[in-house]
C-alpha cells in the first residue's frame, strides 16, 4: 500500500501529546522486528533506548559510527549495548574509512559542498545501506528543539529509506526530557554532555558551546548555514511524496 503525507494526517491527530512510551508500544506492536531506534548516543536518543528497554519492548537500535566520533560518544553506546538487554545495537559504518575517504577525495569537511558529501558518505550511505530491512525509523527529535524540527510530528515518511519515521517525543519538552533523565538515573548520558556539548556529531564538526549561545551552535562552526547533517528527513526539509509498506499494516496505520 501507498502511504503519502495526507494519508499519517488521522495518525498523527491520534498520537498528538501522547505519552512517549504509548506511541512506542504502538510502532512496537505493528511493526514488531521491522522497527529500529536510530541513536547517535546523545541524551535524547539514550532516553528513548532507555523508555523502550524499561518498558520490555525488543527493538534493534541502529548507530552510524562515521569513524570520526569521540571516544565517549562509542562508550555510550558500549554501555548502553551492555545495560539494555531488550535491546540489540546494531553498529552501521561507512564504505571507506576517514583517512582513506579523504585520500581519494580530500579533506571534504572544510567546506559547505564537501561536508555534504561527507556526511551523505559517512552517515547517510551507511544508513540507506539497510533499507529494505525496516518499516519503521524511531529517533528522539523534538518539536522544541526548533529550527527544521520545530514541526516534527507524531510520524512522516522517509522516502529515501521507504519506512516511516516515528517521533515519540515530538511533542516532549526540554523539561521535560531532564525530567525524564533526573529521574531515571539509570538512562546512559554520554559524558560529553557534561564537558560544553549540548549536542553531539563527529569530533572534526564539534565544538563546545558557550552559555549564552545556542545548543546547535557548536555544530559545523566552521561552515557558515549548515546546521545537519541530513540523516534525518525532517532535517533535509525534503518530505518526498510517498512510502510503499506491506499491505498488513493498512488497518493499524489509515484505520
Ligand atoms: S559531521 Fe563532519 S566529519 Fe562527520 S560526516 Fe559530516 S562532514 Fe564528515
Amino acid at each position: 500500500m501507498k502511504i503519502t503525507h495526507a494519508d499519517l494526517d488521522a495518525l498523527n491527530r491520534r498520537f498528538e501529546g501522547s505519552p512517549p512510551r504509548a506511541i512506542l508500544r504502538f510502532v512496537h506492536e505493528v511493526f514488531g522486528e521491522r522497527a529500529a531506534i536510530l541513536s547517535s548516543m546523545q541524551r535524547a536518543g539514550t532516553a528513548l533506548c532507555h523508555l523502550a528497554d524499561r518498558a520490555g519492548l525488543d527493538l534493534d537500535v541502529l548507530f552510524v559510527d562515521t569513524g570520526v566520533l569521540h571516544a565517549e560518544t562509542l562508550a555510550t553506546r558500549d554501555t548502553l549495548a551492555a545495560t539494555h538487554p531488550h535491546l540489540r545495537v546494531h553498529t552501521l559504518q561507512p564504505e571507506h574509512g576517514f583517512l582513506e575517504q579523504t585520500r581519494r577525495e580530500g579533506l571534504l569537511y572544510i567546506t559547505k559542498e564537501g561536508q555534504e558529501r561527507c556526511c551523505e558518505l559517512r552517515k547517510s550511505a551507511p544508513l540507506l545501506a539497510a533499507r529494505g530491512k525496516y518499516d519503521v525509523l524511531i529517533g528522539a527529535l523534538r518539536r522544541d528543539e526548533g529550527g527544521a524540527r520545530a514541526g516534527v510530528k507524531p510520524f512522516a515518511l522517509d522516502v529515501e529509506m521507504n519506512a516511516l519515521r516515528a517521533h515519540p517525543f515530538a511533542s516532549f519538552t526540554r523539561e521535560e526530557l531532564d525530567a525524564y533523565i533526573t529521574e531515571h538515573p539509570d538512562v546512559v548520558v554520554n559524558p560529553l554532555h557534561l564537558m560544553g556539548f549540548p549536542t553531539i556529531g563527529c569530533f572534526p564538526c564539534t565544538t563546545p558551546v558557550l552559555p549564552d549561545e545556542p545548543e546547535r551552535a557548536g555544530r559545523w562552526r566552521h561552515l557558515a548555514s549548515v546546521a545537519y547533517c541530513g540523516i534525518n528527513p525532517t532535517d533535509r526539509g525534503a518530505p518526498g511524496e510517498e512510502v510503499v509498506l506491506d499491505d498488513r499494516y493498512a488497518a493499524a496505520l489509515l484505520g
